[in-house]
């Protein structure tokens, strides 16, 4: 699963659009819809901030 660390994340919304399955939004932080994310990782390699990483729970 995708977590965003709330340390490092500042809302920009650079990530969104790069989630092919509208999975992203922001609400003050990024925040993951787990019912839709199908992983794929891809919004990782795009947020500036490094703020997403990917856990393999
Ligand atoms: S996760 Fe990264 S790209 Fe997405 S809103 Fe946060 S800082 Fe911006
Ligand atoms: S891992 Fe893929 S599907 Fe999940 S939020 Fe990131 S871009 Fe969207």
């Amino acid at each position: 699963m995708i977590t965003v660390l709330g340390e490092l994340c500042v809302g920009c919304g650079h990530c969104v659009p790069f989630c092919s399955v509208d999975a992203l939004s922001v609400f003050g932080l990024a925040v993951v819809d787990s019912d839709l994310c199908i992983g794929c990782q891809v919004c990782i390699e795009y947020c500036p901030n490094h703020a997403l990483r990917w856990d393999d729970i």
